[in-house]
């Protein structure tokens, strides 16, 4: 008989994105006449910068030719590509990363999400909240969490992301074996400074702990003294796997590239004690389980890298800080407070009430959908994401609409 993982029937349905668009469609069609504008999701509006979509051409015309087509690539990605990164994103900055230390993949969700099954069954666990949800998830269907009690699951360790600690948490009281790490935070929008991360890289020193550090924003930091990779941070290399992508980057929400670094001196231990290195482990199950991203996507991906394209993908981040700077100023001039939007594309605000009733209330009277913070954790209720992914003539409509109906 056939028998299902019935860790999956622990899962909270995807009530968040549903319940958005229910509610959404509702307004809707109850009055067809009002124009939404959707301040809500995280994808990108912006199309790819010039040089990469260059690169994709070239690269489909080397594809046309027997002389330059490729077939299967290697696995964890062509040198040219893990050579940019290697260079640019950590040697560049004082960070010693290898460029075969470094996977490419076609997504940081697939990455943070399969990075767990390197790990033993049962292990403790610390996930900040509020979350981006997949790291909660992936440990649910893998049976690492108890049942969902009032919000949480039984077995996790929450790490409270709250005004009081500057919406980066506080070391765990008691010992915990993996810590998930987001920053800039989706969706808080908060960083952490050099010293917030060595402190947590001095934690996991002290007990043999890994962190797993996802800086899928990091493009949007501009503050020079904020740290941009973990691995910036001394020591990193022995405790934190990085994960990034060039989704909120350079426009690749839906031309699929990222990567993953696990350094050659990272370990966790088996059940003797005996230290195992991580990236042999990595590598075996990236090389079984996945076949390479596409030829034209690595080398728009690594035309990111090029002078022109550096330039263009700054602009890009420019464009959505500028967004979110105009959302920031009219929601203190309502005399709201927040964090997030600074070096971060999500501005998360405190509203002061249920944040679904918020939502409501921003839907009727301004037509500009966002998202209650409640969904993604009980530290986020009375809180709302506002994403600045979005056209600079939308975002100064919604504002616009905003001062006119939302004075806190
Ligand atoms: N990590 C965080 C924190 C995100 O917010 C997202 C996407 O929204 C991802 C990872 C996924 O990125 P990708 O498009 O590379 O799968």
């Amino acid at each position: 008989m056939i028998r299902v993982n019935e860790n999956y029937a622990k899962l909270q349905s995807s009530y968040l994105f549903s319940e958005i668009s229910k509610r959404v469609q509702a307004y809707q069609s109850a009055n067809p006449d009002k124009r939404m504008i959707r301040l809500g999701i995280g994808d990108v509006t912006e199309p790819l910068p010039p040089a990469c979509i260059e690169a994709l051409h070239k690269a489909v015309d080397d594809m046309a030719a027997r002389s330059s087509f490729r077939g299967y690539g290697p696995e964890q990605g062509y040198d040219f590509l893990r050579s940019a990164i290697a260079l640019n994103d950590y040697k560049a900055r004082g960070a010693e990363i290898d460029a075969d230390e470094i996977f490419v993949s076609d997504g940081s969700k697939c990455d943070t999400a399969n990075i767990q099954e390197l790990f033993a069954d049962k292990l403790t666990i610390a996930i900040p909240d509020p979350v981006y949800p997949v790291y909660v998830d992936t440990n649910v269907m893998a049976g690492r969490a108890g049942r969902h009690v009032q919000g949480r699951y039984k077995g996790l360790v929450y790490l409270d992301s709250t005004e009081a600690n500057g919406f980066v948490p506080d070391l765990p009281e008691s010992p915990v074996d993996l810590i998930y790490l987001c920053f800039p935070n989706n969706p808080t929008g908060a960083t952490a400074t050099r010293a917030q991360l060595a402190a947590w890289v001095a934690y996991a020193k002290a007990n043999r702990a890994l962190i797993l550090f996802d800086a899928a924003y990091e493009a949007f930091i501009r503050d020079p003294a904020l740290p941009r990779s973990i691995y910036e941070i001394e020591g990193a290399r022995d405790v934190a796997i990085e994960f990034r992508s060039f989704s909120k980057t350079a426009g690749f929400t839906g031309t699929r590239c990222a990567f993953t670094v696990v350094p050659k001196s990272l370990m966790a231990w088996n059940k003797k004690g005996e230290a195992v290195p991580l990236h042999p482990m990595w590598n075996r199950r990236h090389t079984t389980k996945f076949n390479g991203v596409s030829y034209p996507v690595q080398r728009a991906a690594e035309a990111v890298y090029s002078a022109a394209g550096k330039q263009q993908v700054k602009a890009l981040s420019d464009f959505y800080l500028g967004n979110a700077a105009l959302i920031r100023t009219t929601l203190a001039d309502l005399g709201y407070s927040m964090t997030g939007g600074e070096n971060s594309p999500y501005i998360w605000v405190n509203v002061s009430k249920d944040s679904w009733v918020f939502f409501d209330r921003l839907l009727k009277l301004a037509q500009v959908v966002t998202t209650p913070g409640a969904g993604f954790g009980r530290c986020g209720r009375g809180f709302i994401r506002i994403s600045a992914f979005n056209s600079r003539e939308n975002v100064e409509e919604a504002m616009l609409r905003l001062r006119k109906t939302m004075r806190a």
